[in-house]
């Protein structure tokens, strides 16, 4: 029997799909998605499972499993990487090849290329500084598409590929700095060894023995109010300005859901599903939790900040069913 999805995602929800095939190369990639597109409504392309949140009934999913592995120098800092490679794997690769850009968001899972999806971030960094292309594979037409940065539209933890675009990325290619002065390695290492460090405090590396990290990380995003709106705020709430004119103003969700009460590792009744007990933002499955218990808490902490703030979170996952 073809395996549930709840072994292929970090949160540990998802039911069986009626076929999961793997793709370790680009070609195998382009292939299965003209068979399946051709006779299939219901499909989706996974990664790492570390941004979704699937049904544990599924009628009829099709599953497309990346896998595709490399990474090519094609010049002074510029490296293409193919889609299945194991994104914290490709920040370790640039470390030690003396490549500087995306230390900072070493310990993010997943993979390569649903990295440009979201535009994956972290600590003042993200993937629109150094991306440069990648390759489509445009459900519209069934063809591959080369998509460069301005086609992307990146936002916060946005891309035109989340927003409306559907199809499969196969490789990505990123522009590092090169030619760096002498102990630049050494400088980044610890930079990595920080973060990571700092970024398993709060469950946000991929643990076996922490059910804390059995999550999507964040499960919200941090909502962008007009300023106007953020005044009528309490003034500690944390909030960095979005534009050079300050009208739009970023507010921190985690914030937002404990000052609505929502206290770290809240469970409804005897659901499975909890916040985690390190940070407020991230919904964790503390073993056996269903689709509908992970729903059930995430709706419940979005009509908690909505009655006490007057703010929508919207979920940074993808949600699946069929
Ligand atoms: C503990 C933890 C910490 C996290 N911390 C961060 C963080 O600091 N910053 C951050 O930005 N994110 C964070 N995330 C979220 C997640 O790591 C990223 O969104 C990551 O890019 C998801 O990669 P994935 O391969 O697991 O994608 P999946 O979960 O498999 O897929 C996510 C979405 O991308 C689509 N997709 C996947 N691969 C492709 C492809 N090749 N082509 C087109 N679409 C594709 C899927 O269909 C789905 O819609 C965290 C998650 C966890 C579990």
């Amino acid at each position: 029997m073809t395996q549930a999805l709840r072994e292929l995602t970090t949160i540990g929800v998802g039911g069986v799909p009626s076929e999961l095939v793997v793709a370790k190369t680009r070609d195998e990639l382009l292939a299965h998605a003209k068979r399946i597109w051709y006779d299939a409504e219901d499909w989706l392309v996974l990664g790492g499972g570390s941004n979704i949140v699937v049904s544990d009934n599924l009628l009829d999913l099709r599953v497309i499993k990346v896998e595709n592995k490399g990474i090519e120098r094609l010049g002074q800092g510029h490296i293409r990487v193919q889609a299945g490679e194991n994104w914290d794997d490709v920040v370790n690769y640039c470390i030690e090849h003396g490549l500087a850009g995306i230390e900072s968001m070493s310990g993010i899972p997943g993979t390569m290329g649903a990295a440009p999806v979201q535009n994956i971030g972290a600590y003042g960094a993200e993937l629109a500084d150094v991306f440069l292309r990648c390759e489509f594979i445009d459900h519209a037409t069934f063809e591959p598409v080369i998509l460069e940065k301005e086609d992307m539209d990146f936002g916060y933890r946005n891309s035109a590929i989340k927003d409306h675009m559907m199809g499969i990325i196969t490789w990505v290619e990123l522009q590092l700095v090169s030619d760096l002065p002498a102990g630049s390695t050494e400088l980044m290492r610890r930079r990595r060894a920080e973060v990571l460090e700092l970024r398993a405090s709060k469950g946000m590396v991929l643990d076996p023995n922490d059910r804390d990290t059995f999550s999507c990380g964040s499960f919200f995003v941090n909502p962008i109010v007009s300023a106007r709106f953020a005044r009528t705020l309490p003034p500690e709430a944390p909030a960095w300005p979005m534009d050079e004119d300050g009208d739009q103003v970023k507010i921190s969700a985690a914030w937002l859901i404990e000052q609505s009460g929502i206290k770290k590792g809240l469970q409804l009744g005897d659901s499975k599903a909890g916040i985690s007990t390190k940070h407020a933002l991230a919904i964790t499955n503390r073993g056996g939790a269903t689709s509908n218990q992970v729903i059930e808490l995430a709706r419940f902490v979005q009509e908690r900040v909505a009655a006490t703030f007057g703010i929508n979170l919207i979920p940074e996952p993808s949600f699946i069913t069929s």
